[in-house]
């Protein structure tokens, strides 16, 4: 078992629980090494870190940064990045703007459907500075009772095809990337199974990720079947890409992985932090 967890969310964009909140529960869980990954925001990691260390859990600096690749959205995450990096914070600032855009977008969509309010509902489920996606909009059409839990919430209205979808322009891949390496992280590609690529795609996504100076996949997360983690460590090791673990905790109310305790690796994986000096 791997009591190590390389992403998760709290509230500053769009988990449950206060960064503080967070540490502690993976503290109580035995979790050694944590990264706190955000969507597009940096907010919450001095307030984990300083927490981390009271607790004696090594800390990395992490961030899930929202990508458009051709056409499709990519879930990008950087490990060990540096937030003082100047584009990577002016770059993950420009994307939450566009998600106040997208935001405003779904709210009249969802008007027009008939469902008034979102917009101050969705707010509302922010975190304080917090940014606002799609889980937000979820959460208060849920607790309106137009489905019975965020999931079938998100099936019914905010996936493509349906009332709240609103397509939307993301980071390039190469910004993502760019603004993660040149802070001097780690660039890993988020749960790989649930972009459904055919081989041709995939492979050419790894290699463009490899040539822009990504490290590794996310080969154990709450997104893969134990079938599909193998596979994913096939294509690392095939790619020359390291492995990564997180279980993209959101809450305990919404989330199928709880913090660290995480499968082991298929044996053929290098660890994303295998290189890493390790100091609390
Ligand atoms: P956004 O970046 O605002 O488009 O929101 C993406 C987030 O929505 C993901 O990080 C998940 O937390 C959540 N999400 C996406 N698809 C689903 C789904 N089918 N069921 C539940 N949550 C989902
Ligand atoms: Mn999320
Ligand atoms: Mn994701
Ligand atoms: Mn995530």
């Amino acid at each position: 078992m791997l009591n190590i967890d390389l992403h998760c969310h709290s509230k500053v964009s769009d988990g449950t629980l206060t960064p503080t909140q967070l540490v502690e529960r993976a503290a109580t869980r035995g979790v050694s090494m944590l990264a706190l990954t955000d969507h597009d925001d940096l907010g919450g990691l001095d307030e984990a870190r300083r927490v981390a260390n009271e607790k004696n859990i090594i800390f990395i600096n992490g961030v899930e940064i929202s990508v458009t690749w051709r056409n499709r959205t990519l879930h990008i995450i950087g490990l060990d990045v540096d937030p003082k990096y100047l584009p990577l914070e002016q770059g993950l600032a420009a994307i939450r703007n566009g998600r106040v855009t997208r935001g405003s977008k779904i709210a009249e969509q969802l008007d027009k459907f008939g469902i008034q309010g979102s917009l101050e509902g969705a707010y509302y489920y922010t975190g304080e500075d917090g940014l606002i996606g799609r889980t937000h909009f979820a959460r208060f059409l849920a607790e309106q009772g137009y489905a019975k839990n965020v999931k079938s919430v998100f099936k019914k209205y905010l996936v493509k095809g349906k009332p709240g979808y609103v397509s939307h322009q993301w980071a390039s891949l190469s910004d993502a990337v760019g603004w993660i390496c040149g802070s001097g992280g780690k660039a890993v590609i988020a749960h790989p199974a649930r972009y459904k690529l055919g081989k041709n795609l995939l492979d050419e996504l790894l290699l463009e990720f490899r040539a822009l100076g990504g490290s590794g996949l996310e080969v154990i997360t709450a997104s893969h079947t134990p079938e599909q983690s193998l596979i994913f460590a096939h294509h690392a090791n095939r790619m020359n890409l390291l492995a990564s673990c997180g279980s993209d905790f959101h809450g305990p109310e919404e989330s199928y992985f709880d913090l660290g305790r995480m499968p082991d690796f298929p044996i053929e994986c290098m660890p994303v932090w295998h290189d890493w000096d390790l100091r609390i």
